[in-house]
């Protein structure tokens, strides 16, 4: 599953990112762009926009409408309506190139797995937001 996120649902984006799914945000475009993504791309569009949501459905091109507001909801809302399963991979919430896990930067901490975003060269780790997402995701059954 691939999605493409509307210009309101960056944070959406990035967490969409960090579990591991193909996200592509464009907070520049407008309506037809973010239609033509989604379609060309073979993404799921993701828009709180009701008028560009009614738009896409009506060319044929899958969309959710999300309406949730709080982050862990919104990710719980897509992954249960899609019944989406946790991947074990992710990406760089900033470009959305998958990560490679390791590496030996200098600003890498001591503890817990470390990943590395090919294009950006900057190290992850599973902070506290990570955790707490996780856990939720865990409680609605998806991991
Ligand atoms: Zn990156």
């Amino acid at each position: 599953m691939r999605f493409v996120a509307d210009a309101m649902l960056g944070k959406l984006a990035r967490w969409l990112r960090i579990i591991g799914y193909d996200t592509e945000y464009l907070p520049s475009a407008g309506d037809d762009e973010l239609i033509s993504a989604a379609e060309g791309g073979g993404r799921l569009l993701l828009t709180r926009d009701g008028e560009l949501f009614r738009r896409a459905v009506r060319r044929g091109v899958p969309a959710i409408l999300i309406k949730s507001t709080a982050i862990v909801e919104e990710l719980s809302e897509i992954t249960r309506t899609l019944g989406l399963r946790l991947s074990g991979e992710t990406r760089c919430p900033l470009c959305n190139e998958l990560l490679v896990e390791g590496g030996d930067g200098p600003d890498v901490p001591a503890r817990g797995k470390v990943w590395e975003c090919p294009r950006c060269r900057k190290f992850y780790w599973h902070g506290t937001h990570w955790l707490k997402i996780n856990e939720t995701l865990e409680a609605s059954g998806l991991r």
